[in-house]
């Protein structure tokens, strides 16, 4: 709430899919190649060209509808867009107008707090791509790359039912996740495979919307919040001084972070979108539907919902293990092959896992399997070598295929855990230190630390501190009685 004022915001969320060719034709949908490599008469609208629809774009498109919980409607039909734009050779998008394939459905999203916001979803409808126009100081004008006209997008529209850049960024993030999960898009925004734009209008509470204005070009989530954000405070700082906001498309700059008016909002019906002719009726037999929901994964929050439940893991450690697809994959093939302590274990996923992940490795280059990490936790927890030993051995398996029996012996890195051998150790030191002995009967606890710290280092670190601990104190008892 700024000013007494709340912000409601609607996203339409377009991502683009990953199928092996286009939506009309058999050209590859790839990112990165040659210009206009990746191009047909097809997708470069030649008249007299006829678009055959790709079926796996209606059944990716349906995965994301059973995932955001929507109707599917299997019966429905693709309509033309009409606009000019030089990047769309047709003049056309084609695109679904009345009849989506999936509507109202909604997405619970968690917050950062753990409460959960639910986010209706409107609908969810298949669109191809426009191409990309190329400017550079290299040349006068602008170019055009045909290679993306034809790439396969969902869009999906939500209610206006966020009221900050927060859930705005957290259904945003959500969406991803779950995009990455049931696998039908890259999500990578950097080559522009998700794009949104944002709605946003404000009003006081219990008065009607305000106006709203679409911002266009946003193409990160960060700056969808800093879009939003700016945009409410706009809107606010019109109202207060008296005025109205009006109705129009924005555009967001995200260098100078600031939004500029591009045109007056158009009306759906300047589209004037009608039945596409070319193509059939999208008729999806019910045990298609039906397929497809039964053999959804795992969603990223069910998946928080068990880490948190099943493991014990906070509700923080676990969302940061399930937002990389790698990470849950890894988590959860390590308990899997036996691995004792999840708890640990998304310790090391986190912390050693992640540092080489963020490096730019992926698991599968290194020589570290499930197995394997499964074993060194279970050394740890047993109490066998400890955590900084684990460290040395983790450091040689990820570079290595090594048995860690043997890294652990040749390093001498097990951890004495024998208590007649560590039992010799304590009555050595004690009788080495009968002034902190002395120290911490008459109350002072620190003597304690020391005096453990003492038998570590006469061990070379190999004594378990805790077994070592519970010795110490045993003895001390036994002195005090004497
Ligand atoms: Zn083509």
């Amino acid at each position: 709430m700024i000013k007494g004022y709340e912000v409601v915001v609607g996203l339409e969320v377009h991502a683009e899919l990953n199928t092996k060719t286009k939506i009309y034709c058999s050209c590859r949908n790839s990112f990165g190649l040659e210009v206009n490599t990746q191009v047909c008469p097809i997708c470069l609208g030649m008249p007299g060209t006829l678009p055959t629809l790709n079926e796996k774009v209606v059944e990716y498109a349906i995965k994301m509808g059973h995932a955001l919980n929507c109707s599917i409607n299997r019966i429905c039909k693709q309509d033309r867009k009409n606009y000019f734009y030089p990047d769309l050779p047709k003049s056309y998008q084609i695109s679904q107008a009345d009849i989506p394939l999936c509507q109202n459905g909604y997405l619970d999203v968690i917050m950062e707090g753990g409460e959960v916001k639910r986010i209706g979803v409107e609908r969810i409808h298949i669109e191809e791509d426009a191409g990309k126009l190329l400017h550079s100081d290299k040349f006068d004008g602008s170019l055009v790359d045909f290679n993306r006209c034809g790439v396969p997008l969902i869009e999906i529209v939500s209610k206006p039912d966020m009221r900050s850049s927060d859930e705005a960024k957290a259904y945003l993030e959500t969406i991803r996740s779950i995009l990455k999960y049931i696998d039908i898009s890259d999500c990578k925004m950097q080559e522009g495979s998700i794009r949104c734009d944002v709605n946003v209008s404000v009003h006081k509470p219990g008065t009607p919307f305000g106006t709203r204005c679409e911002m266009k070009n946003v193409n990160s989530f960060s700056a969808a919040v800093r879009g939003i954000d700016y945009e409410a405070n706009r809107q606010i700082e019109i109202l207060e001084a008296g005025g109205t906001v009006v109705q129009e498309t924005r555009r967001w700059d995200d260098q100078k972070g600031i939004s500029v008016s591009m045109r007056t909002k158009e009306d759906a019906q300047d589209y004037r979108y009608f039945p596409e002719p070319d193509l059939l009726t999208i008729v999806v037999p019910e045990e298609k539907v039906k397929f497809l929901k039964d053999t959804l994964p795992e969603l990223p929050n069910a998946k928080i919902m068990r880490y948190v439940s099943d493991y014990g893991l906070s509700h923080y450690d676990a969302a940061m293990i399930v937002d990389i697809v790698e990470k849950s994959a890894f988590f959860e093939k390590s308990l899997e092959a036996g691995c004792k302590s999840p708890k640990l274990l998304a310790n090391w996923v986190l912390g050693e896992i992640s540092k080489f992940m963020n490096d730019g490795r992926a698991i599968e280059d290194t020589a570290l399997t499930p197995e394997k990490m499964a074993e060194l936790v279970n050394y740890i927890a047993d109490g066998k070598i400890s955590n900084a030993a684990g460290k040395t051995v983790f450091d040689i398996i990820v570079a290595e295929d090594r048995d860690i029996k043997a890294i652990i012996e040749e390093k001498g890195l097990a951890q004495v855990s024998d208590e007649s051998a560590l039992e010799n150790l304590a009555d050595e030191i004690l009788s080495a230190n009968e002034k902190s002995v002395s120290d911490y009967l008459s109350g002072k606890t620190n003597a304690l630390g020391y005096l453990v710290g003492q038998c570590m280092k006469a061990s070379k670190g190999k004594a378990n501190p805790g077994v070592m601990k519970e010795i110490i104190l045993k003895k001390i008892a036994e002195i005090s009685q004497k």
